[in-house]
């Protein structure tokens, strides 16, 4: 172990605004890979801490719970439990989840905002606001309304007019008045705290300038901000909700602190440190989160999406420099967005998958996989339920379950349940053992470098080795010709299955879990604290803690011959066409009644075909002559279809955009020639051709030809 990798790794995840529950965006843009980096580390045996915790400061809280009628407080109060039961759910490894509405939070950032006031790192300005005298508080952006100075519409707020999109400030909004009370409001003078980041701007890009290996899209943004040079920034305000000014750094400046706290994207990055604060106070080392991050033998590492780096890479660093005491981030792999079925997520729009909701319907391994396989790391990428069918059937099913469960049934039924020893390996055994001692350098390289997608990959290219040499092999013929070969057989692939039930710990933890119990593989490393946040759900905790067995260990054979293994169980359940129907039809459902997107993307074109492969396909005129609805399915109409030679038996996924008895006498285009498929025990002979609008809507693509003529 070098020197370097002996260093505490503290990791943050970016704090999830506590006004709403989390989706699938937020878990592809810094959670997953978060988490997959450390248990990753966890199981090199690094010491890790994970931190992670709700935001729950800020005005967006204040007016959503207005607009519910509940108080802010009440509001953070749903969604954290919300929130954090949600992450545990997913498998979610942290060492501690934390609150910024903690009283250890508002100590940590007033003791912040005092250190660097005390540094002179602040600048305070003295100007007009609109205050309402019958709350008595000043008036943030939204809590004013009036005319708007640019187009005239009556309702437009304090800091933009939703009619014509200007960006506004209260002051500048005609006949202005409170949303609270309707009052009037008075221009009074307040004073705040400003943070001059132009005066950091030199150390800032020569710090900058030491990390040329940060991903590009993450300095790509960093260079434009700098480019255009940083600007003073508030960091009070006068709101109700928020941790209070301290009042003798106020009274210091001559200011009345009453009714001023710290911004929130000030106080929200400290919530990292007060998290860390209450995780070490909670182990018996009030001290100990100094270790973490104000020691040189730690490395600081931020996982946020695209949208947080600038309050990552240039602010909160800011505000550490300026304190002086602090560890800088060694590197903020910032992750771009996660669309949706081709789709900006949006969940004003509801065009968006809760965590929660997925829950309650699928296995968490099986979203961190769809996810970590497409996983927004250098540009956008697009989260589809088809794709997530297949990830889950053809290759975690298909691969991974398929091989461990062939594997475990063949030592079951032909090796008595025990390894059986390994004697005259094949070249053939010889090569495959070979190539497992590459893979943990293999992924691990790619977590180091925060690939996520090639890790996983690079994990479930060891599944696909075990099921080719497990082909290649026959040990179903070996068994009755050279039995010893087909022990062999065993040996290596359970060796593999004991291998992968360590590499897949990081990506799929639950399913590992199954697979070592399975093996009865125990003294792996955990990856995931025992006496972490979630340490009564993480599976992993089952195993022991400062377990032998770690990631370099899985590329040699971890099973002796002799271990009795346990009986095999399926570890993934195919997914129905009908299930991925009905999330589709649940995002449909309310992004159908929003307003439609101004414009939507049009499929991307496939690649070419020969004639040849064309030519294959017999496409036939036909009619609709007779429509029912399937019992038991949202989705699927049986169709009749008159080719003119013969009647078809079709059935059309087509259920939600058309009445069957709208379809009867419809002029249709049939693919004939398609081979017959059982569809919830009827056979479809064939398929409808149908043009599908960027809305999702359906056309037939019909023909005036006469019925079973040849369309070509
Ligand atoms: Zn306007």
């Amino acid at each position: 172990m070098t020197e370097r990798e002996s260093r505490r790794i503290l990791v943050t995840a970016a704090l999830p605004y506590a006004n709403g529950p989390v989706h699938i965006g937020h878990l592809a843009g810094a959670y997953l890979p978060a988490d997959l980096y450390c248990r990753y580390q966890r199981l090199q045996g690094r010491d890790v801490a994970f931190i992670c915790g709700s935001d729950e400061m800020g005005v967006a809280i204040m007016v959503r719970a207005r607009t519910e009628g509940i108080t802010p407080q009440e509001l953070v109060d749903r969604y954290h439990p919300m929130i954090r039961d949600a992450f545990k759910g997913f498998g979610m490894s942290f060492d501690w989840y934390g609150r910024t509405t903690s009283p250890v939070h508002a100590e940590t950032s007033r003791d912040f905002f005092r250190v660097l006031a005390a540094k002179g790192a602040f600048t305070t300005r003295t100007e007009q606001q609109l205050f309402d005298p019958a709350a008595g508080i000043f008036l943030a952006d939204r809590f004013v309304k009036g005319t708007c100075p640019s187009c005239g519409n009556p309702d437009a707020y304090g800091d933009q007019c939703e009619k014509c999109g200007t960006s506004l400030s209260p002051l500048e909004l005609v006949d202005p008045r409170s949303t609270l009370t309707d009052a009037k409001p008075e221009l009074r003078e307040s004073t705040h705290w400003y943070l001059p980041l132009g005066a950091s701007q030199a150390r800032l890009e020569e710090w900058i300038g030491t990390h040329p290996e940060w991903k590009s899209n993450v300095l790509g943004q960093v260079r434009s901000w700098l480019a255009d040079g940083l600007r003073d920034r508030a960091i009070t305000r006068d709101v109700p909700w928020g941790v209070p000014v301290p009042e003798d750094v106020a009274a210091a400046a001559g200011v009345d602190a009453a009714g001023k706290v710290i911004y929130v994207w000030f106080d929200a990055p400290i919530g990292y440190i007060s998290a860390t604060r209450e995780w070490t106070a909670a182990h018996g080392a009030p001290d100990g989160w100094k270790d973490w991050w104000q020691s040189p033998d730690s490395r600081l590492f931020h996982f946020i999406g695209k949208d947080n780096i600038v309050f990552h890479c240039l602010m909160f660093p800011a505000m550490l420099m300026a304190h002086g005491d602090y560890v800088l981030p060694e590197n903020v792999p910032a992750n771009e967005f996660l669309n949706i079925e081709g789709r900006k997520l949006s969940t004003s729009r509801g065009w968006a998958v809760w965590l929660h909701e997925y829950l309650a319907e699928f296995e968490p391994d099986l979203l961190r996989y769809a996810l970590a396989t497409t996983l927004p790391e250098t540009k956008d990428a697009d989260f589809s339920w088809s794709d997530f069918q297949l990830r889950a059937n053809s290759e975690l099913a298909d691969v991974l379950g398929n091989f461990v469960h062939r594997t475990l049934t063949f030592a079951g039924r032909f090796a008595d349940g025990v390894v059986p020893p390994l004697v005259d390996p094949s070249d053939a055994d010889r090569a495959v053992l070979d190539e497992l001692a590459t893979f943990p350098s293999r992924i691990g390289e790619a977590y180091e470098g925060f690939r996520f997608r090639e890790g996983v990959f690079e994990t479930m290219a060891l599944a696909r080795l075990g099921n080719k040499y497990f082909n290649d092999t026959e040990p179903w013929h070996t068994r009755k010709t050279d039995p010893q070969a087909c022990a062999n057989t065993i040996h290596v692939s359970l060796q593999l299955c004991a291998s992968l039930a360590v590499l897949l710990e990081p990506v799929l933890p639950f399913t590992a879990a199954a697979i070592r119990r399975m093996l009865r593989l125990e003294g792996v490393a955990t990856s995931a604290p025992a006496d972490g946040e979630f340490a009564d759900a993480v599976p992993s905790s089952a195993t022991v803690a400062g377990g032998r067995i770690r990631w370099a260990d899985a590329g040699a054979p971890l099973l002796a011959p002799g271990h009795a293994i346990g009986l095999a169980e399926v570890l993934f359940r195919k997914i129905e066409d009908e299930a991925i129907a009905a999330q589709l039809a649940k995002l449909q459902g309310p992004a159908a009644e929003a307003a439609p997107e101004p414009s939507l993307p049009y499929a991307p074109a496939k690649g070419h075909v020969t004639y040849d492969d064309f030519a294959k396909l017999d496409f036939r005129a036909g009619t609709v002559v007779a429509a029912e609805a399937m019992p038991k399915s949202k989705k699927l109409v049986k169709l009749r279809v008159d080719l003119g030679y013969e009647e078809r038996q079709i059935l059309a996924g087509v259920a939600e955009h058309f009445k069957p008895e709208d379809l009867v006498g419809k002029r249709v285009t049939v693919v004939a020639n398609l081979a017959p498929r059982l569809m919830m025990g009827l056979e479809s002979q064939g398929m409808l051709l149908m043009a599908e609008n960027r809305d999702g809507s359906l056309h037939p693509v019909s023909s005036t030809g006469e019925n079973g003529s040849v369309v070509r």
